[in-house]
């Protein structure tokens, strides 16, 4: 496999539904290149969290004013050796991949307020990471389009719904929680239609992005292509 020795300069935005090997082609790029990473899902994932530990589910009005005020209490490690989220202090990496946060999270997400809150939040990390480290990857679904619509490289990995539930089972199963194929592959369903159906900043990729089909491709043939991008467009030195 390819290995570069540079360092990455500027935003590489990585877009695409859940179970395309997004955070695990990040994460290993970011570190590949010496650049930071931000997870941005992780943080709709804590607020909504958030929203559960105070007794609601994510649909009431009341849902809105928990979940805004818990973005302050968010804290993003983007360091791609050691990533973490934090709410209020608190460590909450594994409890926001669990069943509750998973089937609540597009809920959340989909409120205008708090899309706009974090976004504001991640443009901050985004810019201060630029500032300290040179590079960041971000993930999420809004990233290319809202979040850093310049962004010098826009990715949008895509995949078939079958070969994306197989790979949250295998995530699932890897982390010691329950898979169910048909409950998986109902969720990713039930998580893409939420997302690319909502008002606010809805799942697409943007104009400029790269597509990217990965039903045929390992992590590391996607890790392959995206160092050639970053290193054609003259982002690394
Ligand atoms: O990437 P992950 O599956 O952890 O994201 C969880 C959820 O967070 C997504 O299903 C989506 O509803 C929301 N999300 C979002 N915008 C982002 C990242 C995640 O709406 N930039």
């Amino acid at each position: 496999m390819r290995v570069t020795t540079g360092r990455l300069h500027g935003v590489v935005a990585m877009d695409g539904p859940s179970g395309t090997g997004k955070s695990t082609v990040s994460r290993r790029l970011a570190a590949a290149c010496d650049a930071a990473y931000l997870d941005t899902g992780a943080m709709y994932r804590a607020i909504t969290l958030a929203v559960l530990r105070a007794g609601l589910d994510g649909t009431e009005a009341e849902a809105e004013k928990v979940a805004v005020a818990a973005v302050g209490d968010l804290e993003s490690v983007t360091d791609p050796a050691a990533p973490a989220i934090l709410l209020a202090g608190e460590d909450v990496e594994a409890e926001i991949r669990g069943a509750a946060v998973t089937g609540a999270v597009s809920a959340v997400s989909a409120m205008p307020a708090v899309r706009s809150a974090l976004v504001e939040r991640q443009r901050a990390l985004i810019e201060k990471a630029v500032a300290t480290r040179g590079g960041i990857v971000v993930e999420g679904r809004d990233i290319g389009s809202v979040v850093v619509p310049d962004a010098p490289l826009k990715v949008y990995l895509t995949a078939s719904e079958e070969v994306r539930a197989a790979r949250r089972e295998a995530q699932d199963r890897k982390a010691g929680r329950l898979a169910d194929h048909g409950a998986v592959l109902a969720d990713v369903r039930r998580r893409d239609r939420l997302d690319s159906t909502r008002k606010t900043s809805p799942l697409h990729a943007a104009p400029d992005a790269l597509v990217l089909d990965t039903d045929h491709l390992s992590v590391d043939d996607v890790l392959t292509e995206l160092l050639r991008l970053v290193e054609d467009r003259g982002m690394v030195t």
